[in-house]
């Protein structure tokens, strides 16, 4: 689950990381009426959205004066933000965050993230802050400095001033650094993230570090423990058919293919999207139906495919393990029918029961391509995909 800046920043602040003055403001009138109470007369104004790269698309604006605030509020607020993280659909700004300005002198990068090869957090430290990382770590991996984190210690003071000085930090602010680190550390532990960021921290002229901006990213399988996190989740932000299928116990994922997949499992999910593409297509859709594959869920999932005007084509991919064939086969020709389905449906089945399974997809009346291998059926899902 992803957050906003201003949540990320709030959280981080309850852990005695320094973060700027501000609040969220849900109107232009909001934004200018609150703006007067913070400290300083330059302010930020910065659009709200759960992506990244907002500066360099005009989602960032430093005003000095209070008609300033205003006109880039009018200007921010109700936006289309296109940036490289939101795809060319880009996101409409529906809240703001409004800041005390930073003198910014430096600034840095500090992200933590759950490195897979070492099974530890990894602490990620760089001098080019404000630019995406992904591009530092390409054009120049070795101003990337890292630290793996012990569970059982947290962040050893002497590897984090080892760390802060690799990132060019000044001797006098190393210390406040190794304090900042070390509670992005325990944030990051105790809520369950799986991604933090802070791009960038900067030195001010005061000589202090300051998160001037946040990312936190949670593990869902965690939110069960975290209701306070839960409550700040921000639908609006979140994909419409995703929200369905979480209410179905659906695992689905849009894409930006044409055909839409239907698998029980997440791996043979995987496999599923894998084989589309080695047959020169794309997949619409990733979604495992799970064990249970019901009549209902089933009908849910082909309602959500065909809700997606780009999907030409329904491929299923079903294996038939705990759950028979002949049990999935009546469900997919139940399913179908009850959506009165208008593209063509490619079906592959395999395991218990799997003869009969085919048989009563074949005496359904409807028009299903049944194909024997996952090879076979892709090959025909993609070509019925390409005459529709
Ligand atoms: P994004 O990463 O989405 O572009 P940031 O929050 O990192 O958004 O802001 C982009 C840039 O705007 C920062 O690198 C910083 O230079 C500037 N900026 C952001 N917040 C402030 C602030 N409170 N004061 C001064 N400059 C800021
Ligand atoms: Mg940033």
């Amino acid at each position: 689950m992803k957050i906003h800046e201003y949540q990320a920043k709030q959280i981080l602040g309850e852990y005695g990381v320094p973060v700027p003055q501000g609040f969220a403001a849900f109107s232009v009138a909001e934004a200018v009426e609150r703006a007067s109470g913070l400290r300083g007369s330059v302010r930020v104004v910065k659009a709200q959205i759960h992506a990244g790269g907002r500066g360099k698309a005009g989602g960032v604006k430093v005003t000095k004066s209070a008609a300033e605030l205003e006109s880039a509020a009018r200007a921010i607020y109700g936006m289309k933000l296109v940036t490289p993280q939101t795809g060319e659909e880009g996101r409409i700004v529906r809240r703001l965050l409004v800041e005390e300005g930073a003198d910014i002198r430096s600034e840095y990068y500090a992200g933590l993230v759950v490195d897979r090869v070492s099974q530890r957090v990894v602490l990620i430290g760089s001098r080019e802050g404000g630019t995406e990382i992904e591009e530092v770590a390409k054009e120049h991996p070795e101003l990337i400095h890292k630290i793996v984190i012990d569970p059982g210690k947290g962040v050893d003071p002497l590897e984090a001033a080892d760390l802060a000085r690799k990132m060019g930090i000044p001797e006098a602010a190393v210390e406040q650094a190794v304090r900042i680190f070390g509670s992005l550390y325990r944030a990051f532990v105790e809520k369950d993230a799986m991604l933090l960021e802070i791009n960038p921290l900067v030195l001010n002229g005061n000589g202090h570090l300051v998160a001037l901006d946040a990312k936190i990213n949670f593990d869902d399988n965690a939110l069960y423990r975290h209701p306070e996190l839960v409550a700040l989740r921000d639908l609006d932000e979140e994909d419409p058919a995703e929200i369905e299928a979480s209410k179905f116990g659906l695992s689905y994922i849009s894409l930006d293919g044409n055909i839409g997949c239907l698998v029980n499992g997440a791996g043979l999910a995987m496999a599923t999207m894998d084989i589309v593409k080695l047959q020169g297509a794309s997949p619409a859709n990733f979604l495992d139906v799970g064990g249970g594959a019901t009549v209902e869920k089933v009908t849910e999932a082909f309602k959500l495919m065909l809700g997606n005007p780009r999907v030409k084509v329904i491929f299923v991919n079903i294996f038939g393990g705990i759950m028979k064939c002949d049990v999935i086969a009546e469900g997919v020709g139940e399913a179908a029918r009850q959506v009165s389905l208008q593209v063509p449906l490619v079906v592959r089945l395999e395991g218990t029961n799997v003869e009969l399974g085919k048989k009563i997809l074949a005496e359904s009346g409807l028009p299903i391509i049944a194909a024997n291998t996952m090879m076979e059926a892709a090959k025909v899902a993609v070509e019925a995909s390409k005459g529709n």
